[in-house]
């Protein structure tokens, strides 16, 4: 694809993950004469089910990866715990967006901060540990309470731990043995909101507006819109994320989470603080409101994106929450639906705890 090609309909789009999140981008896809290809090495995976193109095969198989490029017309990928390594092998046959700078800043969280700070976002005070003498300076200079998390391969809660005492650093440090870690200030925020936005090869960038995120044990349980947020901080959260899109020259659609901090009394800025929590190089769960609100989804948004076509309309047409079927929450879930409730389900076999089995869009009157 050259600078201003437009992917034509009938391209065949390779998905790296099958997950809930690529079923409904494979979706989307097809409701736009798109054909996709899904990559995943679980023969369970959800988004088998919505395409006949599969391959099951490691993340890592360099001749399947080879083999899998060589079918699709472009590529995406539908979570961010994938070996960098691969999508720059694939990166070198195909077109593969959002690119691998934006991966490798979002697979890190170390690499995240030190990418937000240049780019003069706030962020959580922090501090690299990777031992005991680490952490004990850590903990003095961010003071505690604070949240110890692992750079990589953290999403859900998993790879973080409240630290109240050294103690407890300890402990965590000892059950992350071997990997590199960041002790964060733990943060008094008023609210969380996420921002979702899309940026397209030519440029053209489309934001969502701001979704106010409840976690349960640390896994997202709603999304409210609109967020009770002030049209100033909206309007900054707005241009934070697009001012990261455009600087990562991204492809694709992006989420950004965001932590909402009381100014204190005595600040010269009146308006809650914005503090940057984390970057997803991906649709987002904190987006799938937009399923339901918008004229144009995340997922068709994110397909647009990534071939080339133009971006579709953001607006939300009515008050939307979105509710996430955790775990057993499933079972049963088909008799409950009330009429002004839009269900998507995920048909996972096992509903595991903690494991996302399904959400449920509802127009708020
Ligand atoms: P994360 O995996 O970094 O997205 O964190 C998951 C959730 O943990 C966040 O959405 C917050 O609810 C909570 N959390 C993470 N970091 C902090 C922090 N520094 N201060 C307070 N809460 C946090």
């Amino acid at each position: 694809m050259s600078k201003n090609d437009m992917l034509p309909i009938g391209s065949t789009i390779g998905i790296i993950g099958g997950g809930q999140l690529g079923r409904m981008l494979s979706l989307a896809a097809a409701q736009l004469g798109m054909k996709t290809a899904i990559f995943c090495p679980d023969p369970q995976s959800p988004a088998f089910d919505v395409t006949p193109n599969i391959t099951i095969a490691p993340y890592d198989d360099e001749a399947a990866l080879k083999l899998f490029a060589n079918s699709v017309d472009v590529i995406t990928y539908e979570f961010e715990n994938l070996p960098l390594e691969s999508i720059k092998l694939l990166e070198g046959i195909k077109n593969v967006a959002p690119n691998s700078r934006a991966l490798a800043i979002s697979q890190d969280r170390l690499q995240e901060k030190q990418f937000l700070s240049k780019n003069e976002i706030n962020i959580a005070p922090y501090a690299a540990v990777n031992n005991e003498e680490e952490l004990k300076a850590a903990i003095k200079k961010i003071t505690l309470p604070a949240i110890l998390k692992t750079t990589r391969m953290g999403y859900d809660g998993k790879g973080q731990r409240t630290i109240k005492s050294l103690e407890d650093g300890l402990k965590a440090l000892k059950e992350f043995k071997g990997q590199e870690l960041v002790l964060e200030a733990f943060i008094g925020f008023e609210r969380e909101i996420s921002v979702i936005v899309a940026r397209n090869k030519n440029g053209m960038v489309r934001d969502y507006e701001a979704a106010e995120n409840v976690h349960q044990n640390h896994i997202l349980k709603t999304s409210v819109v609109p967020a009770n947020i002030n049209r100033i901080v909206a309007k900054r959260a707005s241009r934070i994320a697009q001012h990261i899109v455009g600087s990562l020259n991204y492809v694709g659609v992006l989420g950004v989470e965001f932590f909402v901090v009381p100014a204190a009394s005595d600040a010269l800025d009146k308006y809650p603080t914005l503090i940057a929590n984390e970057i997803a190089p991906r649709v987002h769960n904190s987006g799938h409101w937009t399923q339901a609100a918008c004229l144009t989804n995340q997922f068709e948004q994110h397909i647009r994106a990534i071939c080339n076509w133009p971006l579709g309309d953001p607006t939300r047409y009515c008050d939307i929450k979105m509710e996430n079927l955790i775990g057993d929450e499933i079972n049963g879930a088909n008799e409950k639906l009330e009429s002004g409730t839009q269900p998507h389900f995920y048909g996972k076999k096992q509903a595991r705890v903690g494991r996302k089995m399904g959400h449920l869009n509802s127009i708020i009157k």
